[in-house]
């Protein structure tokens, strides 16, 4: 439609987790991935073994040796992603979820786990036991993985460089740029800490390859203290993408696993008229996407900006996103349509 194309300023992305979903966002016409949730690569039958292995480890000796067998099928999926969507842009987003969410439950797995290690039930267990948290959504994940286990990142690096060179090598004329992305960041140290493993990891690559390649990493903004100290953060960053769906968690202060069990009181009582995980609450969220953006620009004039929540497919939010200045929403694939809808509206309006 080219009365959208000439008015549309505002990009819509997809969330696509597999090569599958990123063909469907494809084709129901995404113009990019903005996220990846690479975790979800990690799930399928033949590599939660080895993911496993990677978190019952005791040494980083341990822990690498797991790591390099996951490494293929992650480079695979990765070269597949990259495919998928012709050169469009792809940002993928270092693993992210609580460790304890892949670890086996069942007894079977448990003893298939200890005897592919060489550790006993009772050692697994130990392990097992040591990575319950109280506050999971709070504790140990995002970045916090990767600063505790950078070999983690070294990995991920190491499979996307390996799978951009591989397709940019067959196809020439596809600008295959990846972008990186860092989740849960909250103070710069930590995103200039896990940079550095990442750009070392990749400059690597890219030289024992014998190729040049452009890449780019950025971050999540997805805890209320990353927008309120983004003038520091954007130094570091390429990129920053709202995770709103986080962002809103933590910015209220429920749990949107749980405020399921009190949300229907609170618009019976008209205290919101609305489920602020579905559509964006422009007043305080909104505030410090803003904040984030204001703060962020004017140190960094490359930055680029999107939106990666749920969000992303709600067309009020997605009009939010054109007026603050977002360069692009990213939403799941089905919703691309409504975005991109949502998207041309806000630019007509706008005009
Ligand atoms: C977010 O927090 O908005 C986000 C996209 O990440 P996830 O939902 O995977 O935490
Ligand atoms: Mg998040």
């Amino acid at each position: 439609m080219a009365w959208a194309d000439k008015y549309r300023k505002l990009k819509v992305r997809t969330n696509a987790d597999t090569p599958a979903d990123a063909k469907k966002a494809r084709e129901l016409g995404a113009e990019g991935i903005g996220l990846c949730r690479t975790e979800h690569m990690f799930f399928e039958e033949d590599r939660i073994a080895a993911f496993r292995e990677m978190i019952c480890s005791d040494t980083v000796e341990e822990r690498e040796a797991a790591l390099e067998k996951i490494l293929p099928y992650q480079q695979g999926d990765f070269k597949a992603l990259y495919e998928a969507l012709e050169g469009c842009p792809v940002t993928i987003r270092f693993l992210d979820p609580p460790l304890h969410e892949f670890v086996p439950t069942e007894e079977a797995d448990i003893k298939k786990l200890a005897d592919a290690q060489g550790k006993t039930v009772e050692q697994i267990k130990t392990i097992i036991d040591g990575l319950h948290e109280f506050n999971p959504m709070m504790g140990h994940r995002g970045c916090r993985l990767a600063v505790t286990y950078p070999e983690i990142a070294k990995m991920q690096t190491k499979a996307v460089i390996r799978a951009a060179i591989e397709v940019q090598k067959e196809h020439a004329d596809w600008n295959i740029k990846p972008e990186i992305m860092i989740p849960l960041v909250c103070e710069v140290e930590e995103l200039k800490y896990v940079k550095k493993v990442v750009v070392e990891t990749a400059d690597a690559e890219i030289a024992a390859a014998g190729v040049t390649l452009e890449y780019e990493v950025g971050t999540m903004i997805e805890i209320p203290r990353a927008a309120l100290t983004a003038d520091e953060i954007a130094k570091e960053a390429d990129f920053f993408c709202f995770g709103t769906n986080d962002l809103t968690q933590m910015t209220f202060g429920f749990s949107r696993d749980d405020a399921g069990k009190f949300l229907d009181a609170y618009y019976d009582k008209k205290i919101f008229e609305n489920d602020p995980f579905a559509k964006l609450d422009q007043t305080g969220v909104g505030k410090l996407m803003e904040t984030a953006i204001k703060l962020g620009k004017p140190v960094n004039p490359a930055l680029h900006v999107g939106i990666c929540g749920e969000h992303g497919g709600d067309p009020s939010s997605v009009e939010f996103c054109h007026k603050i200045g977002l360069d692009y929403v990213s939403c799941s694939p089905f919703r691309v349509p409504i975005a991109r809808l949502a998207a041309a509206q806000a630019a007509i309006a706008n005009k």
